[in-house]
């Protein structure tokens, strides 16, 4: 397991200023997370300092080799899951590494899928899950989906595995996308994986099964959700972050209610915009600097 000092998930405007000031304080700063949504061909008019608009993949290009000119590493890498480790600090999955950070600053945006299903709400809290971590102990030795087409999916079905072996994966209709090592692990602990797609969730007194779109049904007892990749609802529900329903609650310096986890960004929910983003992502910087500074360099000697 690699150690980090700040481990930043997110490269869009929050993620990335942060970078900028975590690396120029001289703090080993790692960004996780590909394209942010706003680096592609779209004009930013309201931007300070650029009277002719500039480009969002511009401006992201720019802020990254700001940020990698102070010496922060930048990799295009998916966070799987985040859990508290035993002596404090955090244990980052990714697809491709597993990492130990002393702070984490969460800077995803606003990104929960949900599947297309007619009466999901109905069955949230009742059959439908979104954390494996917090609610895979009540399906102990029960049937199981996880409803997603990519690793994440995969992930949360391996996971599952400590409470039920009949776990089976529903990518909703979608193309699978499972990285080969994955599609591996999940043949050899018999976890199936179907192109199928939900379309209505039965039961009366909580799920007792699917309706396919195809008119099949399947008995299950719980569906949990892990569409696309990991959002920041997902880590904070492993967590136990404080939300405000699908953002992260912080204080004024951008502190959630965990020490060492910070969050800035769309994900925070303020003013979702790159403005709001890049000081957000500052001062979760000048919050997550003075945590590194406290509780790593007394014991490592090193930020
Ligand atoms: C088309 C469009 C045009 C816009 N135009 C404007 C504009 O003109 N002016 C303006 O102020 N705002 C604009 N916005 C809004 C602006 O883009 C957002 O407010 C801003 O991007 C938020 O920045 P962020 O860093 O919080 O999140 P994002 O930019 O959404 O970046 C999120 C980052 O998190 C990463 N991530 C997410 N999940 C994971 C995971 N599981 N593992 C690893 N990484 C992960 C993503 O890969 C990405 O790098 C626009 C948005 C869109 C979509």
């Amino acid at each position: 397991m690699r150690k980090v000092s700040l481990l930043i998930i997110g490269q869009g405007p929050a993620g990335l200023s942060a970078a900028i000031y975590s690396a120029r304080a001289g703090v080993q700063t790692l960004v996780l997370g590909c394209a942010s949504k706003v680096a592609g061909d779209y004009d930013i008019d309201n931007y300070f300092g650029f009277p002719e608009t500039i480009s969002g993949r511009e401006l992201i290009g720019r802020g990254m080799r700001q940020a990698q000119r102070f010496g922060a590493e930048v990799r295009c890498e998916r966070v799987l899951s985040i859990h508290q480790a035993e002596h404090g600090g955090y244990h980052v999955h990714t697809e491709q590494e597993e990492y130990e950070a002393c702070a984490v600053i969460l800077a995803t945006g606003v990104a929960r899928m949900r599947p297309c299903i007619d009466n999901l709400q109905d069955y949230e809290g009742r059959g439908v899950s979104y954390c494996v971590s917090c609610e895979g102990f009540f399906y102990r030795n029960k049937k199981v989906m996880v409803l997603g087409e990519g690793n994440f999916a995969a992930n949360q079905a391996l996971e599952l595995l400590h409470y039920t072996q009949d776990v089976r994966i529903c990518t909703q209709g979608k193309p699978m996308d499972i990285a080969a090592a994955f599609q591996d692990r999940l043949r050899q602990a018999g976890i199936g994986i179907q192109e199928k797609k939900v379309k209505t969730l039965l039961g009366a007194d909580g799920l007792d099964a699917v309706l396919y779109a195809d008119g099949t049904q399947e008995a299950v007892d719980g569906v949990f959700i892990a569409m696309g990749q990991a959002s920041t609802a997902d880590f904070a529900a492993s967590l136990g972050l404080v939300m405000r329903k699908q953002f992260v609650e912080v204080d004024a310096q951008q502190r959630t209610n965990l020490p060492g986890i910070f969050a800035a960004g769309d994900c925070v929910g303020r003013f979702l915009q790159i403005s709001v983003a890049v000081g957000e992502g500052a001062l979760a910087a000048k919050a997550a600097i003075e945590h590194v500074k406290k509780q790593c360099l007394k014991e490592n000697g090193t930020a």
